[in-house]
């Protein structure tokens, strides 16, 4: 019974732990923002409709992101389990993957919210900007991306808290005390109420 999302602001180190915690639980991690940037990569159909979207830090929409969830999760992988980071973002995400899960027979079980304040954030995307060049990482789209998560997604973690899934985890510190405090977390039972 492992299956997680991973939330938190943009910058908060969502990817990085979520390949840990991939490994440590034997889980695929599936990235909505990866595969959406492999596809414009690879120049598919789906590259191109989303392409503008992701240039200027503005959510795909939800019709095209819930289906590239709904495939991604009837692949034979994730009969055990995954662990999805960057969905969802959206009260409509969150209904369609119940949808999706609930025709499986399934649910999420933890909720991991990385913590980490605005300042420090903004911080690691400038330089994440100038390490890897993502080409979303200009200062515009990481102000549009922080202010979309704090209107749009920052409230579906009370949805998934009034569910007793929510572990809130401090982001700060290396990236291994954040790993093991992430694991601590999903060691621990849900707790419904
Ligand atoms: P970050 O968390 O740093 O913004 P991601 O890789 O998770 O990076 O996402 C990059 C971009 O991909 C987002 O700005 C958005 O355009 C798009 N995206 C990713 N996941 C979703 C989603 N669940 N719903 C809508 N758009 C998404």
């Amino acid at each position: 019974m492992t299956r997680l999302l991973i939330m938190g602001p943009p910058g908060a180190g969502k990817g990085t732990q979520a390949e840990l915690v991939a490994k440590r639980f034997a889980v695929p991690a599936i990235s909505t923002g990866d595969i959406f940037r492999s596809n414009i990569a690879d120049e598919t159909d789906l590259g191109r409709q989303v392409k503008g979207y992701l240039d200027s830090g503005r959510y795909v929409p939800d019709e095209l992101t819930n289906e590239v969830v709904r495939d991604r999760l009837t692949r034979a992988d994730v009969a055990e389990g995954f662990l999805l980071d960057g969905y969802p973002r959206t009260l409509a995400q969150v209904d369609f993957l119940d949808k999706v899960l609930a025709e499986q027979g399934h649910e999420i079980d933890h909720v991991i919210v990385l913590n980490v304040d605005v300042d420090e954030v903004v911080k690691r995307l400038h330089e994440r900007a100038l390490k890897e060049g993502r080409d979303d990482d200009t200062p515009e789209t990481i102000r549009k991306r922080q202010e979309l998560y704090l209107e749009q997604t920052a409230p579906l973690i009370a949805v998934y808290r009034e569910r007793g899934l929510v572990f809130e985890v401090d982001g700060l510190g290396t990236v291994d005390d954040v790993q093991q405090r992430v694991a601590d977390a999903i060691e621990q039972p849900p707790q419904p109420h």
